[in-house]
This record gives C-alpha cells, structure tokens and sequence, in this order.
C-alpha cells in the first residue's frame, strides 16, 4: 500500500499540480488524511468559498459500463441503434463506422485483444461480453506509474466482480498476467467508477470513468461538493457550500434525490456498507419526506415513514394517526410502484404528464421521490421543447 506521501505525489502528478502555480486553473486547498470513517479522504486547509473549482480530474481508464443489460453500441463513439454495425475482423469489437476503425481509440484497443490467440473465430466472440469487458483491458494500456495508482485504490475482491473479465477465456488465451491485472482493474472499477453522463438529446452506450482523485472522497448523504463533466471526459468538483478548514470534502455515491431505504439499498448493494450518516438516521430525511409514503388508513392525511430508519426491517408508523405498518407490506408497495414506473415510457410526455398529474400522486405524497424524479424529468423535457419557456425566475 502507498504511504499517504507517495499517494499525494501521485495524485499531484496526476492533476498537473506539479507545474507553474501561475499557469494553474486552480490551487490544491486540501490534502489526503487518515479519514475518521476508515481509509482516506480529502480534507480542506484553508476555507473553501460555495462554488470554488476543488479539482479537475481525469480518468485513468474510461469504456462501457459492464453491467449485463448494456445496450449495443460502437465501442469507440458509443453511438447506439445504428443497423451497421459491424464487427473488427482482428478484435471482435463492436464498430459503427470505418472512421471509429481508424481511430486511435480502436488501434489501442486491438492491439491489445488481436495479440491474444482466438479460442473460437472472430463471428463466434461475443461482442457484448467483450463490450463489458473493455473499460478493464483499457488497464493494460496504462503505464506503470499509472497501473501502481490504479493498484492503490480501494478494489471489491469479491467473486460477483471481475466475471465479465473471468468469461474472455472462453474465446481468447489470455496471458495470467493480463487476466490478473484486468481482474484487479475490475475490481477497482467496481468499487469507484463514475458513470459518465451522456449530454442532452444524445443516445449513447453507458461510460463509466475511473476517476482517481474524485474516488478518494468519501460518501455522505449530504454531500459538499457536486461535479459535472466536460466535454473532454474531465470531471470538475466544485464545493456546493462553503468548506471550512479542516473539514473533511464529500461526495454523494447515490442519487442525491433518492430517499433513505433507496439511498441505502443503492450504497450496500454497489459499496458494500451501510451508511449512518444523520440524514440516514433522520426518519423525515431533514424535514424533505422523499421516502414517504401515504398513510394506509382511510382518510388520515398522513405519511408512512420508518420508525427505525437505520434498520432495514424497521416497522413505518403515520405520524399524524400513529397506524403501524410492518416492513414487509411497505416493501410489497414499494416495488408495485417501482414496476409501474418501469413500465412508464419517459419519451412520451403527454404520459408522463397524466401519470404525474392524476395517477401516482393518489398513492403517494407530492414529496415522495417518485414524484420529485417524475417532476424533475418534465422540466428536463419540457425546458428543451419549443414553444415551452420557463417562467420561473
Ligand atoms: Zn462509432
Ligand atoms: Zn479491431
Ligand atoms: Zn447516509
Ligand atoms: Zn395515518
């Protein structure tokens, strides 16, 4: 493991903070410490001012997410939904266009698959799985500084993660050495990749990053900072309040809109822990109801919320009429709900429309974070249409 110094330095490096103080977007006011939650984390040195750039980061490696319902897409542009797609003759990678062929992109990518002898031909390698796979065989082209930085951040050695790397050897020989890197790499990329947002109005493959610097933050609900991507992969983490010195720099793992159980479930089920944190432990989540759902009893007016939000079979009790309701009916609820808007077509916005408007409001409050996504889908929409202008100010 790298001492804190030598994790700095690379971190430094990474972000060229090393040159010109002058020439730099920004100055590094934080350092990497021992966190009081285990491992470490950023902490400010001086005070931080809402909206200050902390740092711009980039990613090691970048690719399709590895997700088994990953949709079909060009693995160099990611464009989805073209009928030509063909697949490289060399690599069995998934292309859209002679010109994604061509690209650097490609060539690095190739090289590394076409220098593994084929098990099977190239029509029987299933380009999905290899889709799946690419983010982590783009570790091999790392260098070995980069490799050694990839190598200390936290990895989830867990048998679930790595599988799609695992699968290649059904239709490649793959070097140990390559299959161990690729499997660590798997590893780390499960435990701190970022999805990468796709811009407005595009259709693309979901991208996921490792983002070095950003995976060392630590999880909060309520978090200090937010990011957002630019158009060259970089993401750029800005302080949302002001960050005192000394204080420890967070980012949210999760949905910021999510409520608890969903927060929870999300964190456990992708991080592996539970997180404790006062909005967590705060059944009303400060006052905003997102995880709250209408009372069972006749008329009360009243919300459901848990008893024991830190405990995942907590009863939920109605605040105004006290009604108990055990965990396991709150669940039943939760995912008929969870179907219905599965089955909901967002393209569709007079849909969308009428089922915010008259259907799921009767089921649950108007601060469940149903109707808070459903609400934040319609301005996303509408604000784009003609002939729709935004009235707020
Ligand atoms: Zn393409
Ligand atoms: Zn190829
Ligand atoms: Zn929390
Ligand atoms: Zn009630």
């Amino acid at each position: 493991m790298l001492s804190i110094e030598q994790l700095s330095q690379m971190v430094h490096a990474h972000l060229g903070l090393n040159g010109n103080a002058n020439e730099a977007q920004y100055t590094a006011k934080w350092i990497i410490k021992e966190s009081p939650l285990g491992g470490r984390g950023l902490f400010a040195t001086e005070d931080i001012a809402s909206g200050e750039v902390l740092f711009v980061d980039h990613p090691l490696i970048s690719g399709p997410r590895s997700g088994v319902l990953i949709r079909r897409g060009c693995t160099v542009c990611c464009k989805l939904n073209t009928n030509k797609f063909f697949k490289c003759h060399k690599c069995s990678l998934l292309l859209c266009s002679e010109s994604c062929q061509d690209s650097s992109i490609h060539d690095d990518d190739c090289g590394i698959i076409s220098s593994w002898h084929n098990k099977v031909s190239f029509e029987e390698v299933d380009a999905t799985l290899l889709s799946r796979a690419l983010t982590a065989i783009r570790a091999l082209l790392l260098n070995e500084e980069q490799k050694q930085f990839m190598t200390s951040l936290q990895a989830h050695v867990l048998p679930q993660h790595g599988t799609e790397v695992r699968e290649l050897q059904q239709y490649f020989e793959i070097p140990e050495r390559d299959i161990q890197l690729m499997i660590l790499a798997s590893c780390v990329l499960d435990a701190n990749a970022f999805q990468i947002a796709t811009s407005y109005g595009k259709e693309e493959m979901g991208k996921r990053g490792l983002y070095p610097v950003s995976s060392l933050l630590n999880h909060n609900c309520v978090p200090n900072t937010r990011y957002n991507y630019n158009s060259d992969l970089q993401m750029i983490v800005k302080a949302v309040k002001p960050i005192q010195a000394g204080c420890e720099i967070f980012t949210c793992y999760t949905g910021l809109l999510w409520g608890t159980p969903a927060r929870r479930i999300h964190l456990y089920k992708t991080k592996h822990f539970l997180c404790k944190c006062d909005r967590c432990a705060d059944p009303t989540e400060r006052g905003t109801f997102l995880a709250a759902l209408k009372c069972f009893s006749g008329e009360c007016p009243g919300s459901l919320l848990p008893i024991e939000p830190l405990k995942s079979s907590s009863s939920w009790r109605c605040f105004e009429c006290g009604l108990r309701v055990p965990c396991d009916n709150i669940c039943t609820l939760q995912s008929a709900l969870g179907s219905l808007i599965g089955s909901l077509d967002f393209g569709n916005l007079v849909e969308l429309e009428n089922f915010y408007l008259c259907r799921v409001t009767k089921y649950i409050p108007k601060t469940n974070q149903i109707v808070v996504d459903l609400q934040c889908r319609l301005i996303w929409e509408l604000g784009e249409r003609e002939n729709h202008r935004w009235h707020g100010k």
